[in-house]
Order: C-alpha cells, then structure tokens, then sequence
C-alpha cells in the first residue's frame, strides 16, 4: 500500500510520477515526495501507533515506499530524555536530548535516511548503491547495503577521521577516497550518476532519501508525550535535516497529532564551514558556498545542496542560527559526556556549543522546552579528542601502590550527586 502521490517541485509546484527524478525538467527546482494525506489519515492514528514496533517504520505511511521496509527493521526509535544535568550547566529549566549517537546499526542519524533509500533503491530494482558521503552516510550506506545483499560504491574525501574509515571498510564495499573536499566528491559523484545506473542514496533517489530524516522529528513529538519542543537546535551539513525536521511537525499538526507550539528551529554549525549559518545571519538570498577547514567533519559541506531550504525553515519557525569554533565543540562534547553520559561525535560538539551560546545571547529563552539534536557517535571521531583528556592513573599492580594514588584523587573528585 502507498501513499505517495508523486513528486512535486518545489518551486514552481509541477508534479511528477514517483520514479528516479530529482531536479524539475521545468525550472530546475528539486523535487519532493508528495502524499495522500486524506488516505494517510485513515490508517495513521495514535490508537495504531501505540501497536507498533519502536523502529522508524512505526510512521510506514509517512514514508515514501510501496511495499514492505527491506532493511533498517530496527532502526529508529532512540532514546529521548530530559537532561538535567546539562540543562543545569547551561541554566535552563527544560531540556531535552534526542540521541542518535547510539543508533542502530552504524552509530548515527544517517541509518534514517538509508533505510528509507535502500528499500526505495530496491522498490526501483537497482542492484548497485551509491553515496557521496562525509563519513557517516558511507558507514550506514556500506552496513545496511550489506544486510540488504547490494553492490556499494562509497565515495569519501580522502581526509577522513579513521574510525569513519574503518567503520566503513568493515562491511567490505569499494571505498573511494578522493582527494579533494566533500563538494568535489560531490560533483564526480553527478557525473559517476549520469553515466552508470546505480542509486545514489543522496544524488538521484535524494528526494526519498532525505524522507527519512522526518522520522527524528515524529519521534520526538511522540517521545515528548505528542507535543512539539518550542525551540529543537540541529546540526546542519547538506542542510537536509532541519528542512524535514520542520515538515514532520508541519505534517504532524496536519495529522491532528500535535498543536502548534510555534516550534523555532535553529542551525548549528562550526565556524570553519558555516554558509548556512552565515546565510541565515545576513539574512542573505542565496548561500554562498565556503572551503571547509573544521574538525567538524560530518558537517564540512562547503556548497550545502539544502542550504536555501533549511536557511527558510529556520527563518519561518522564527529561529536563528550560531557556529561554534573547534575548541568550542571539544569543550562541549566534554561537557555533553561529563553532564550526561553521552560520547558524541564533533557535530554532536557543533549542537551543545551553538545551543549554549544561543541560550547565552538570550536569543533562546531559559525557561522554555528546548531539544537537543545529538547525531552521531564521538568513537568515530577521536582524533580532536586525543592530548587533550589527560591520560589514565598509572600504577604498579600492587595495593600500596593504588593507595598511594587514591588519596590524591579523592582529594580532587567529588560526586556531582553529593
Ligand atoms: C549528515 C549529518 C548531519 C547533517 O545532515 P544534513 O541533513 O546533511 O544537514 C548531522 N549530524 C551528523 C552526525 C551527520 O552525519
Ligand atoms: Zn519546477
């Protein structure tokens, strides 16, 4: 059973059949997957959810596939929980995480997006998948690919932390390194795409692809008890998350699942790669593109392919935007670790930062709901963390010997529960 329509431009509105389109002939807008939401509402009720397993394909009929998932069956659905700890920190009275740094199987909030582009690849009978990828879209790209039994061409920039490398070449698809940004990698992937028929996640199936990042945001209005957050901070790379962030609770308010809490959305992004901040500070017309240089890997997009549309999500909710320089986002994931528990990766980093600032300047108010959008998990990105967490106690294997050290921590440690 489907409830996709078609595809829709979204610019000059001209709809077209659910095949592999991804630019309007017309006027060269991109495309989006347009739904029966009449029939949607039939089938779709808080009643039928409450039955349903806790994955992502919970909200099957907000989601652009004909059959049945092919793979991801138990992606989605990741912890949410109030942060106390933090939110004392940073001096606010309700705050959230949403925490897609333990998500299954590869560890971030791409294995959304793959999911729902797999199973689609699959629906339009490719037998070789595809990414242009800053390192996490490869990881999910190469596991998920490989449970689905598909050819994978990973294209990374040859500049990579290892625990993203490694995290890919583990599941044994050809991996590309090219030596050049994430934007050249991009561009040869267009042209790879013109030439050979193979579904790449993020260029020709992209308007099914980025789908899938509306699953973060239904699943925190369900997690919040079916309410939106009034304020949800969101890490920006291509642009595409906070754009479907802001159509989920757009569609949920539609759905009747949830009133309007005037949810404002804000971009986070380090200071070395920031166009889309930079794009929603000026309140400038068009992103102009930058060259990344940021330990923020995951997010150095330089020429984001959403920048425009997220740049008028966040504008539209009313939010603002803020980025966060490389010491800013080590110090964060430190504090994200030490408040709660969490190890995020450097755009994890980018969230807590940017949101600590915005929270600073008074541009988020303190006694307000504010969600934190933790993506991606800080194993994969050690390399900024090492010389600067200090190393372990070392000892001889004796009793006298931990002893001798123990006095000295005592003295410097105490419990925060105390
Ligand atoms: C890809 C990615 C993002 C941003 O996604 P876009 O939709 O491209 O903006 C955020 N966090 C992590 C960890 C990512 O890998
Ligand atoms: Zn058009």
């Amino acid at each position: 059973m489907s409830y996709v329509l078609g595809l829709k431009c979204r610019e000059c509105g001209r709809l077209y059949p659910k095949d592999v389109i991804f630019v309007c002939e017309y006027c060269f807008g991109s495309v989006e997957v347009d739904y029966d939401y009449d029939a949607i509402r039939k089938t779709f009720t808080k009643a039928a959810l409450a039955t349903r397993p806790k994955s992502l394909w919970r909200y099957r009929e907000l989601l652009p596939i004909d059959g049945e998932p092919r793979v991801g069956h138990a992606s989605g659905f990741t912890p949410f929980f109030k942060a106390e700890a933090l939110g004392k920190v940073l001096g606010v009275r309700e705050l959230y995480i949403k925490d897609d740094s333990v998500s299954h199987p590869t560890l971030s909030f791409k294995d959304r997006v793959v999911s729902v582009a797999l199973t689609k690849a699959m629906e339009f009978g490719f037998d070789t998948v595809a990414c242009a990828s800053t390192g996490n879209l490869a990881n999910s790209v190469s596991a998920l690919g490989a449970r689905a039994g598909l050819r994978r061409f990973i294209f990374i920039p040859a500049d990579l932390e290892a625990g993203k490398v490694v995290s890919s070449l583990i599941y044994k698809p050809t991996v590309v390194a090219v030596e050049g940004t994430y934007d050249e990698v991009n561009r040869l992937c267009a042209e790879i795409g013109a030439k050979y028929n193979w579904a790449f996640v993020n260029i020709n199936i992209r308007p099914y692809y980025a789908e899938g990042s509306k699953t973060y945001g239904y699943e925190i209005a369900e997690q919040l008890g079916w309410r939106a957050p009034q304020h949800i901070v969101i890490p920006a790379a291509g642009g595409s998350l906070i754009t479907k962030i802001a159509k989920s609770l757009k569609e949920l308010k539609m759905l009747g699942f949830i009133s309007d809490a005037g949810t404002r959305l804000y971009a986070a992004q380090a200071t070395g790669c920031a166009p889309i901040v930079t794009t929603i500070k000026e309140r400038a017309d068009i992103v102009r593109p930058v060259k990344p240089n940021t330990i923020a890997k995951s997010l150095a997009i330089g020429n984001p392919a959403d920048g425009y549309y997220a740049t008028k999500a966040v504008l539209e909710s009313g939010g603002a935007a803020e980025s966060a320089s490389d010491d800013e986002i080590v110090e964060a994931m430190q504090l994200l670790a030490q408040t709660e528990g969490i190890f995020t990766e450097t755009a994890g980093g980018v969230t807590v930062a940017a949101a600590r600032k915005l929270i600073e300047q008074g541009v988020i108010p303190r006694d307000e709901s504010i969600v934190l959008a933790i993506t991606g998990n800080g194993l994969k990105t050690q390399e900024p963390l090492m010389n600067r967490l200090g190393a372990p106690t070392r000892i001889k294997p004796t009793l006298s010997s931990f002893e001798q050290q123990l006095q000295e921590t005592l003295a410097a440690c105490q419990p925060r529960s105390a």
